[in-house]
């Protein structure tokens, strides 16, 4: 696996190249955030080890614009400190794992091996239809530029359209994995949420990215050309 390590202790930066070296890892090595810009422009990695304080910036920056861009190589965190708000920084950006400073390097390698490990569809994929992003891990939306604050019932709407787009999904499909298939409330439910979410969906000028199809349901994203 190719792996890219960013740290600008040199030292500690060392033991990490010569240890996942020898379990047969390929390692770059960069100690900046600009270091790591560059290496990700050249190279796709299987993972990174990320630390979270850098001479030209923060990780967990770096972290959450990657994520941001839709990229989803695991990532190992390394914090200084043993303080909680590191890590749940750490964790919101988007980080996989995190490893709090000092640590033995064994823990580290068995940190590597577990993310490498993990099945790619285990992560959690960033959502994209047109300009409308879906963050599942984040949970958050955005259309184009602009964060669109949902109801937790409105993002789990949201959320079964996206993995669908392009295919009509019934009401009584959304009704069944959004609500549960024993709701008995109101029967216009759906299209209640539907017109919810529309309206949230749409900024001054932007069109409406929701198609009502009459008399079955609702489709997100253009049909396959
Ligand atoms: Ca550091």
């Amino acid at each position: 696996m190719r792996l890219l390590l960013i740290e600008d202790d040199a030292s500690l930066a060392r033991v990490i190249v010569r240890g996942l070296g020898e379990e047969g890892h390929a390692v770059d090595h960069v100690g900046t955030v600009a270091g790591a810009d560059e290496a990700l422009s050249i190279h796709e990695y299987d993972l990174m080890v990320l630390d979270l304080g850098l001479p030209d910036g923060d990780g967990a920056r770096l972290c959450r614009t990657r994520r941001s861009q839709g990229d989803t190589t695991p990532i190992l965190m390394l914090t200084a400190r043993d303080d909680l708000s590191d890590k749940v920084a750490g964790l919101d950006a988007g980080a996989d794992d995190y490893l709090t400073k000092p640590f033995a390097y064994p823990e580290l390698a068995a940190r590597v091996r577990a993310l490498l490990r993990r099945p790619p569809s285990s992560t959690n994929p960033i959502l994209m239809v047109d300009d409308i992003r879906l963050d599942p891990a984040a949970h958050t939306v955005t259309r184009g530029a602009i964060l669109v604050p949902l109801t937790p019932r409105e993002f789990s709407l949201l959320d079964y359209l996206m993995r669908r787009s392009g295919e009509v999904c019934r009401r009584e499909d959304l009704l069944d994995h959004v609500w549960d298939a024993n709701y008995d409330g109101l029967s216009n439910v759906v299209d209640v949420h539907v017109a919810n979410l529309r309206r949230k969906l749409q900024g001054p000028g932007m069109d409406d990215p929701i198609e009502t199809v009459r008399g079955v349901g609702y489709r997100i994203g253009g049909l396959a050309a």
